[in-house]
């Protein structure tokens, strides 16, 4: 039992989460309102990335399990938390918010692919809008010697205040420059380049190609060196691409290993069968089980050689696993006499061992939803059957004598 579970409740998890299911959760979350895409979320990434900074922390975990938010304060030691962009860019491997003053920002984006489009490999085009350097003016952002260094800042693109607050004390206030918007340069109106109007930059759509290749998995990156928004005088950032695997109606991936379940009626669990299941590239497998080989409800069976193809490897394959559903025959599906028959050819049951005193006779009943449900749960039907003020079902009452 966990005290609190307001860190689950924000990455919109159980308190049970695997350190897997926190991190795609995060991953969700945090592209979701990521500011660029959310600006008015600020508040909401900020408490997930504090959020999964906690509960991907083993030591904090614990803490937080334990003593709730309280426990997190008195337990941090002075050290505090992370901003939550570095949280971000510690998690993706990005710069989201170019600490290096040479080289620009990452752009984070997710695609959404399904599982097919991993298990045969394909090629997507994205248009993404960006930020390149003006062809017209060279990212000068008007004529050639048409620049000047700003006058109020010279150049720096800030400006110094000083305040006096009382006599002899006085205070210094920095700011960006009004006039040239810390820019430390202005180009006069009519200098100024028609195309990105002394912007230096304009936008412009560009069409990535991504390559999602074979066996690629949920959240892998994939990396556009140096095509993220230009900007004169500095390196571009990269684009990156983190894929995003849809669910997927028939299979369920686990690394390399796909896992699917199967519907078969009691005959072809008994008497053996011939089932075509339609692999994620339209190849048709036909599947036996010879006569004489029983399955069992819930059986799992596996084809060593159709599960996943392996990244960067062409020949090899996870495994694919079937897991067997026995469908029943619903009751009187045959005569009292083929029933005779049939118990002819069924294993014999063992003979029962009569006791010497049988109190009562039943015969079992359904447990109607009505009765189970005037009592909240089944479960509870069953844990308050030994007491004497609710509705006993009567089949069951044998177990608490
Ligand atoms: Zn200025
Ligand atoms: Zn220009």
């Amino acid at each position: 039992m966990v005290k609190e579970t307001a860190l689950y409740d924000t990455l919109e998890v159980p308190p049970t989460a695997t350190p897997e299911q926190l991190k795609k959760a995060y991953r969700k979350l945090a592209m979701k309102y990521h500011p660029d895409k959310n600006p008015n979320e600020g508040e909401r990434f900020k408490s997930i990335s504090h959020a999964y900074e906690v509960l991907s922390d083993e030591k904090k975990r614990k803490l937080y399990d334990q003593g709730g938010e309280q426990a997190l304060k008195e337990g941090a030691s002075g050290g505090g938390f992370h901003n939550p962009m570095d949280i971000f860019d510690m998690f993706f491997g990005t710069r989201s918010h170019g600490k290096e003053r040479d080289v620009g920002r990452d752009m984070v984006h997710q695609l959404k692919v399904s599982l097919e489009d991993l298990y045969k490999g394909t090629v997507r085009k994205l248009a993404l809008q960006k930020n390149v350097i003006c062809k017209t003016c060279d990212g000068r952002g008007g004529k050639e010697g048409a620049i000047e260094k700003c006058r109020q800042c010279t150049g720096t693109g800030t400006v110094t205040r000083i305040h006096q607050i009382f006599p002899g004390m006085v205070q210094q206030t920095q700011s960006v420059c009004p006039d040239c918007r810390g820019e430390g340069e202005k180009i006069r109106e009519k200098d100024k380049c028609k195309e990105c109007h002394g912007k230096k930059t304009v936008r412009e759509q560009k069409i990535l190609e991504v390559h999602v290749e074979k066996g690629m998995e949920d959240g892998q990156k994939i990396t556009f060196s140096g095509e993220a928004d230009e900007e004169p005088g500095i390196k571009p950032g990269d684009v990156v691409i983190i894929l995003d695997e849809k669910e997927h109606a028939v299979f369920k991936r686990r690394k390399l290993n796909l896992h699917t379940s199967m519907d078969i009626n009691l005959v072809e669990a008994v008497c053996g069968f011939e089932k075509y299941l339609e692999t994620l590239d339209k190849r048709w497998l036909k599947l036996t089980s010879p006569a004489g080989e029983v399955i069992k409800p819930g059986d799992i069976k596996v084809i060593v050689d159709e599960g996943m193809p392996v990244y960067g490897r062409s020949i090899s394959r996870g495994k694919l696993f079937i897991k067997f559903n026995v469908v029943f025959p619903p009751n009187e599906f045959i005569t009292e006499d083929s029933i005779k028959e049939l118990k002819t050819l069924l294993p014999q049951a063992d003979e029962p061992i009569i006791p010497d005193d049988v109190d009562d006779t039943y015969v079992l009943d359904e447990i109607s939803p009505d009765k189970a449900s005037s009592n909240n749960q089944r479960h509870n039907y069953f844990e308050d059957s030994d007491e004497d003020d609710g509705p006993q079902p009567s089949g069951m009452q044998c177990q608490t004598h």
